[in-house]
Parts: structure tokens; sequence; C-alpha cells
């Protein structure tokens, strides 16, 4: 295939790039003089540190979960396997979004010039064998670096094909995880939202924006919308599909659910459709009410009957009553335990907000990916600045575990070991995790994994002091023996801490 406007295309991701970190409904972005906001958010990466994720990844991350589409990576095959399904969102039918395409370039291909044929050989491929309704396609740091138009090579295949095939325009070189989300967001809003017009739309369609459906979680939340009579037009990206989406621009009002990754994805749809949005959570029990006010507000607003107030207030009371009187057994059970919160983004203040409701005290939370905004709630929840902490190290989150000083750590895998190490319960709250925690019910799941985890006998065990410290003798004859055999000393086998250069790591 011939390449046409491989500048053009080159020009037009710079100028995509510029206009993503020019977002004017980013609070941070507020806060910059205009030179600092064109460098973008990211910040140079640390030599030896974890990178977290290339844009790619981060777009990968974003549509990923929109489960009837075949996503195919234009990249040599470490890409997609760097990428592949690392969020344990989950689908309520199709599974084509699990398969792995990729057009696996070689040397021999980017030498001899055929990695675009190969990819529109691919994209036939995938048509015949398993006809979905549109194939998205992605740009990597290869295909780009040599120069490929997958925007050319997508719009030959789609008439040629007779579907959508969708360029996402998100090479990894281009920056961070969190620039590749927005691109993602930028793909939907140029190619496929507003694409499909839907026969059946009302006053009671609601899109969900930054709602990844994680360990099936918004099926949590789903049904209490159901209750109120609001359908969920397009869930952005979880359990989505393509039509969906494609139709999504005739929703009445939006919820935001995650502020950083697709905030230029809510604030385009406002001023393009009218659809008006506002940030909110599921996790916690308060702020699952708010949200689901604030909902049925938007929508009266936008001409909705205003009797639907009253209806959501009849549900939250009934569910608010539900929750409490199930957390009531956990109640005395963790009643000033302590909680290091060691995630990032809109969790900082969701989850520590959703703790303190049931009288759990949160010793620190971490603010690294979380907007100005978030750190604002995380001041009003917490009260105080000294328990925000931008980023820690794996030494200061040790000695803060192994003082006690907090009884369990909610993080996510990466920071795990720390945990272990100091002899600590531990949670996954982040996208790894296994069990749904939004809504009523999700709010009692977590408090129940939480129980388990600080009660968990095996802790008292573990403390307890190892036998060769017990019993001196046993120490000499075991320093001894590995001494002889220069192995691991004994000395070394006690709970050092890990080294105070490791990156705790912020969790993503
Ligand atoms: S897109 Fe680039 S940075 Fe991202 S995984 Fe592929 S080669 Fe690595």
């Amino acid at each position: 295939m011939q390449s046409t406007s491989k500048a053009g295309a080159s020009r037009s991701l710079d100028a995509r790039i510029q206009d993503v970190f020019e977002e004017p409904a980013c609070e941070m972005n507020r806060g910059k003089d205009a030179n600092v906001r064109k460098k973008g958010c990211s910040k140079p990466l640390t030599p030896g540190a974890a990178a977290g994720g290339c844009a790619f990844d981060g777009a990968k991350i974003v549509l990923q979960p929109i489960t009837d589409v075949a996503h195919l990576i234009h990249a040599p095959l470490a890409c997609e396997g760097n990428s592949w399904d690392n969020r344990g969102t989950a689908s309520s039918g199709p599974m084509l979004w699990r398969t792995s395409f990729t057009t696996d370039l070689t040397e021999l291909d980017v030498v001899m010039g055929h990695a675009e044929r190969k990819l529109f050989k691919a994209i036939r491929e995938i048509k015949e064998t398993y006809a979905p309704p549109a194939i998205f396609v992605y740009s990597t740091c290869v295909t780009a670096l040599i120069g490929d138009d997958i925007e050319a090579v997508c719009k030959r295949a789609a008439e040629k094909f007779g579907l959508p095939v969708v360029p996402i325009n998100a090479p990894g070189f281009s920056g961070s995880k969190n620039l590749g989300n927005k691109l993602a967001g930028e793909a939907l809003l140029d190619h496929v939202i507003g694409t499909v017009e839907p026969d059946d739309a009302g006053p009671y369609d609601i899109n969900i924006l930054g709602e990844f459906n994680l360990s099936g979680e918004f099926w949590l939340v789903k049904p209490l919308l159901d209750r109120l009579g609001i359908r969920v037009r397009a869930c952005i990206p979880g359990d989505a599909r393509y039509r969906d989406i494609a139709s999504a621009h005739r929703a009445r009002a939006a919820m935001m659910v995650c502020s950083t990754a697709l905030i230029n994805l809510a604030r385009k749809m406002e001023e393009l459709w009218d659809i008006p949005f506002f940030e909110g959570s599921f996790y916690g029990i308060t702020d699952t009410s708010q949200s689901l006010r604030q909902i049925a507000e938007l929508l009266v607003r936008k001409g909705a009957d205003p009797e639907i107030l009253e209806r959501t207030e009849a549900l939250i009371a009934e569910q608010e009553a539900i929750a409490w009187k199930k957390l009531a057994a956990y109640r005395s059970r963790l009643q000033g335990k302590r909680v290091l919160l060691n995630t990032g983004g809109v969790k900082a203040w969701s989850i520590a907000h959703a703790l303190m409701e049931i009288g759990v005290e949160i010793v620190g939370t971490s603010t690294k990916k979380s907007t100005a905004e978030d750190k604002e709630r995380i001041k009003e929840i917490l009260k105080e600045d000294h328990r925000m902490f931008e980023s820690m190290g794996s030494r200061e989150m040790y000695d803060i575990l192994a003082e006690h000083k907090a009884d369990i750590m909610l993080s996510g895998g990466r920071t795990q070991y720390v945990a272990l190490k100091a002899k600590t319960p531990w949670l996954d709250i982040n996208q790894e995790r296994h069990h749904p925690y939004a809504g009523y019910e999700g709010m009692v799941e977590l408090v129940r994994q939480i129980d388990l985890a600080i009660h968990n006998p095996i802790w008292s065990e573990v403390r307890e002091p190892a036998p060769w410290d017990a019993q001196p003798a046993m120490k000499e004859e075991l320093q001894s023996t590995q001494s002889e055999s220069e192995t691991f000393p004994a000395s070394q086998i006690s709970s050092a801490p890990p080294p105070a250069a490791s990156a705790g790591g912020e969790e993503s």
C-alpha cells in the first residue's frame, strides 16, 4: 500500500497531543501558564524505575474493554505482549476483545517495506474469520517510526470490506500512559461516537465515562440505575459494545468516573452534543448515593420528569439501610484500624472516604496521579495535609508498616511485597483485583475483604520470632552450615527492609 500523507499523519499526531495538553477542563492545566502547559504533564522517567506504561499501552487500556471489537496491534509481537488484558475488566457477552491480534512485524517486513501490506491483509483475515462490528488498529513505536500511514490503510480497508476500521494513533514514544488514555478518547470522538443514530433514544439515557468494569463491579451499580428506569446508553469502556459507543452522542447526561483518563472526551461531548457531565464515584455509600442523585438531577435538567428525584431518594434510603445493616457486623471488628492507602487518582479520596465511613483511620494516602481537584477533596476528607504523600519509596512504606503504624495496606500488586516483607496484611484494590468494590454491595465486599485480611490468623504466626531467632544455638548452627556452603547467611533470613533505592512506585 502506498503512503500518501505520512508527514501529514505525523503533524496531526503532534497537533492532537498539543490539543490534549491544552485540555481546559483539566483543573491542573488551568493553574499552569501557557509555556508550562505546552510541555504536558508527563515527567521524565527515573532511570531504573518501572516506566508505568507507554502511550500505546494507555490507549489500549481504554479501548480493549470494548468487547465485540477486534483490537489489531500493528507492531512487532512484544507490544501486544506488553499490553494485552492488563486490567481485570469483565464482559457480559462477546469475548472477541480477549483474542490477541497483531501484525507481528519482523525486521524483514520493515526492511522490505511490507508492513502496510501486512496490515491490510491482517484486517482482511479478521473480517473474514470473525466478522466483528469494527476493527481498531493501533499504531506503535516501530510502525510510526517507519512512517506507516495507518489512517490511509484503515480508510482503504473500511471502504473495501464495508466495516468501520478505526486507526488509533498513539505510538508508545509519544508520551505516557495517561496521554494514551486521552488519545484513545480522541480516536472515539473522531471515528466512532456519532456514527450510528439510535432509534430508541429516550429522556433517561446516560453515558458512564471512565468506568472499566473491573471484576464486573459495574454490574453492582447497573441494577440500581435499571430500577430507576435510567438506561446506560454507553459505558465507556467497561463491557461496552461498538454500536453503543457509536450512538453515545444521544445520551442526555454523563457521569465521569475516573477524572484523569477521559476528561477530554467528557468535555468535548458536552460541547458537541450538549451532554452535561459531572465527576463522581461509586466507591463508598455516601459517594454512590451522591452520584445517583447527581445523575437524576442532570436528567431532570435535560427534560426528564422531576418525579425521578423522589424515586431516587427512596432507592437511596432503601439501599443505604441494607448496606449499613450488613456493615454493622464489621464495625466493631474494624473500628480504629489503620489503613495505608497507596493507590492514586480518584481512588485516593473515594476509597479513603468510603473507609472512614465505617470508622477506619487513614494513616496515609498517595496523591501522585490525583488532580488538583482530587487533592482538594482528600484535604477535605482527611482534614490534614500531612497524611497525603506525593510518592513514597519502598523503605518509607516498609518503615510505616514494620512499626505497625498501619494495620493493613491497600494498594496494587507492585507494592504487595513491601507489605508482605513487613508482615502486614495487604489487599489489592487496583486493576488486577479479584473482587468488585463499587456501589453499596461493593462497599460491603471491600469491608469484608479488609476484615478477612486483617484477621487472618497467618499474621500472628508470621510475626512470631523465627525458630532460629528464638533459639540462638540453632542460629549458630545454621550460620556455620551456610557459611560453609556459601549460600544465604542466616542473618539475611530475618526481615531485612527492602533497599532504600527501590521505588515503591505509584500504582496505576
Ligand atoms: S509502543 Fe513502543 S514503548 Fe509501547 S510497548 Fe511498543 S515498543 Fe514499547
